[in-house]
């Protein structure tokens, strides 16, 4: 039917666009690798704590040596014993298929289910706020003290870090997605950007993807011509599901601190990560900085020390408004791509509409 081919179109874009992006920030790291400067690990330059050998011990002892392994640790025997343990691939795949099957049943318990989790999730994110409060004192000791051991040293390998993952968000929004537009969707990619110029600075400076949510609807309906049918689906749901920038930065940085520890990632864990990363940045919220909880995620499941993400938090905040504006533009190019596709007339030579603010 047409939802189900709607739907399934969706997923697909978001998922093949989620996928290219975390190969585009892979390829990135692997090629600059921004945490090793010298041809030696950043580690000391970055003043990490835990050292190397019990790192490697731990990783070793993260048992994702093979692929076969790999899913068979994706389902799960017992659902709380993954949960006790941290075993977080299980944990996010049980959680797609509750998800889904909770679609699946009838329509009062279905609204008490979908009830009861969005109150959970509610919660959650207000403890989260509540400890995010405490962030900016956590990130200054933080710097202040790589600053106090390291000096200048450790700006060097941040700031390679903070261009790789520019350089794969330009990379993945200019390119890949301007060939979508252009192939698929067959609006010009340049007058696409253009007319999204409200929607990305509205990314850009709330760091947040729901936020931004309204205004992305608006234009894209106003701007490009899509109609509420596929806007109203395509964009609330990519909102939350469709991070392109999150799922490119959650797999930099994590091969980043890997990287920083000295550790050479075999390609076992490297596709481990690249399906964390994926799928972890379909759970997070569009909301500041959500992002750092999944890296801490990825991290535990590779075995690497949480102490990583401190690491990154200097550079986060602005990285975080990229990503976002990233997030964002690949949910209206998949609005222009899924409206195409359904047959729809874009606007493709439209003059710009002046967009009412
Ligand atoms: N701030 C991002 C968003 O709202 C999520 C993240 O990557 O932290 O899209």
């Amino acid at each position: 039917n047409a939802l189900g081919r709607l739907g399934l179109r969706t997923l697909t874009y978001y998922m093949g666009t989620g996928l290219l992006a975390v190969l585009t920030g892979l390829l990135m790291v692997n090629l600059f690798t921004p945490g090793i400067i010298e041809g030696a690990p950043a580690g000391d330059r970055l003043g990490l704590s835990a050292d190397t050998e019990s790192v490697l011990a731990k990783v070793g002892g993260s048992k994702a040596t093979d692929l076969a392994d790999f899913f068979l640790r994706m389902i799960p025997t017992n659902i709380f014993q993954a949960a006790a343990n941290g075993e977080l691939l299980g944990i996010i795949f049980f959680s797609l298929l509750f998800g889904y099957f909770i679609t699946q049943i009838p329509g009062t318990l279905q609204g008490t289910q979908k009830r009861f989790w969005s109150g959970a999730h509610d919660v959650m994110v207000g403890i989260t706020n509540l400890l995010m409060r405490f962030a900016p004192y956590g990130v200054f000791g933080l710097v202040a003290k790589v600053i106090a051991i390291t000096g200048w040293d450790s700006v060097r390998p941040l700031g390679l870090f903070f261009l790789c993952v520019l350089a794969g968000l330009l990379l993945h929004s200019l390119v890949t997605l301007s060939l979508l537009l252009k192939f698929v969707a067959k609006v010009s990619p340049l007058r696409h950007l253009r007319r999204m110029g409200t929607v990305l600075l509205t990314a850009f400076s709330t760091s947040s993807s729901s936020a931004t949510l309204p205004i992305t609807i608006r234009e894209v309906e106003q701007q490009s011509g899509v109609s509420k049918r596929v806007s109203g689906f395509v964009v609330p749901l990519g909102a939350t599901v469709n991070m392109d920038g999150t799922a490119l930065y959650e797999c930099a940085a994590a091969m980043f601190i890997a990287q920083a520890y000295g550790l050479e990632l075999g390609y076992a864990q490297q596709f481990m990560i690249v399906v964390i990363a994926l799928l972890s940045s379909v759970g997070v919220a569009g909301v500041p900085s959500a992002s750092l909880v999944a890296i801490a995620i990825i991290l535990g499941a590779v075995g690497l020390p949480l102490e990583g993400v401190g690491l990154i938090l200097a550079v986060d905040r602005v990285l975080d408004m990229c990503r976002t504006a990233v997030n964002v533009y690949s949910d209206t190019c998949g609005a222009s791509v899924i409206a195409r596709l359904e047959g729809e007339a874009l606007q493709p030579n439209a003059p710009e509409v002046a967009s009412k603010a």
